[in-house]
C-alpha cells in the first residue's frame, strides 16, 4: 500500500516583495485553508520566509525555501543554512532547481550535499532533476535523469530517502507553455521510480514524485491521474493566489 499523498508546490523563483508575499499568504489561506487531501508548499524568496511565517505558520500551507548551503554556520558570506531555514518555519527546501545547475552552476556534488544538509535539519527537500531539449532529441533524456537521481541521493539510507521528495522538470517546458505530455511525463517518473527502486528497492514506493514545467489549472488534472505522478512543482501558474488556487482545486 503506498503512502505517498499528493503535494502542490509553488516555486514563486525570484519575485514578490515582502509586501505582495503577505497579500499572497492571506489570500491564498482564504480561498484553500480547508484544503486536507492535498499538501500544498509555497517557495518564496529568503526574503520573504519571514512574512510567511507571520501568516502561515500552523495552518495548512507549508513554507519552503528554494535553496540552502550545506553547512550549518560560520564564514559563507551570502548563504542561508538548513538550520536558518527551519528556525523560520520552513519545512521543505527546493534543492537543484534546473536554473541553479544551468545560471550557478551547481553541480551535482553540490546538490547531494544539500539534499543531506537538508534531511539533517529534518526539511523536505524537493530535489529536481530533468533533461535539456538538445539532450532529449539526442534520446538521451532517461539517462540523464537516472544520472541525476543516483549521484544527488547517493549514499542515502532508505529512511532518508523516502523523505525525499523528486519533481521530474523537463528544461524545455519550464516557463515556455510547453507542457510535457501527461504520458510522457508519467513514463520518466516511472523511470525515476525505478531509478529509486534500483537504489533502496520498495522504498521507491513511498517516494512522492512531483511533475514540473508549465503546468496550469487546465492540465493539472490531467498529470494527477498519472499513476506515477504525486503532484506538481507550479512556476509562473503559482505567482497569483486565486490562480494558483484554482490550480489546486484541480488537482
Ligand atoms: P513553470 O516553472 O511552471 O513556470 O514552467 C516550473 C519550475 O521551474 O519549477
Amino acid at each position: 500500500m503506498s503512502k505517498r499523498h499528493p503535494i502542490i508546490a509553488g516555486n514563486w523563483k525570484m519575485n514578490k516583495i515582502v509586501r505582495e508575499a503577505q497579500d499572497y499568504a492571506i489570500k491564498l489561506l482564504g480561498r484553500i485553508g480547508n484544503v486536507t487531501d492535498v499538501d500544498v508548499v509555497v517557495c518564496a524568496p529568503f526574503t520573504a520566509l519571514s512574512t510567511l511565517k507571520d501568516e502561515l505558520e500552523e495552518s495548512i500551507i507549508h513554507i519552503g525555501a528554494q535553496d540552502l548551503f550545506w553547512v550549518a554556520s560560520g564564514a559563507f558570506t551570502g548563504e542561508i543554512s538548513a538550520e536558518m531555514l527551519v528556525d523560520i518555519a520552513c519545512t521543505y527546501v527546493i534543492i537543484g532547481h534546473s536554473e541553479r545547475r544551468e545560471i550557478l552552476k551547481e553541480t551535482d556534488e553540490d546538490i547531494a550535499k544539500k539534499i543531506k544538509a537538508a534531511l539533517k535539519a529534518g526539511l523536505t527537500p524537493i530535489l529536481c532533476v530533468g533533461e535539456n531539449l538538445a539532450q532529449r532529441e539526442e534520446g538521451r533524456a532517461l539517462a540523464i535523469v537516472r544520472g541525476q537521481v543516483q549521484k544527488d541521493l547517493a549514499d542515502l539510507p532508505s529512511e532518508d530517502l523516502k523523505r525525499v521528495v523528486i519533481a521530474y522538470e523537463p528544461l524545455w517546458a519550464i516557463g515556455t507553455g510547453k507542457t510535457s505530455s501527461s504520458q510522457d511525463a508519467q513514463d520518466m517518473c516511472e523511470a525515476i521510480r525505478t531509478t529509486l527502486a534500483g537504489i533502496a528497492g520498495t522504498v521507491a514506493d513511498e517516494v512522492n514524485i512531483l511533475y514540473g514545467g508549465s503546468v496550469k489549472a487546465d492540465n493539472i488534472a490531467e498529470l494527477m491521474v498519472q499513476p506515477d505522478i504525486d503532484g506538481a512543482l507550479v512556476g509562473g501558474a503559482s505567482l497569483d493566489a486565486d490562480g494558483f488556487a484554482q490550480l489546486i482545486e484541480n488537482a
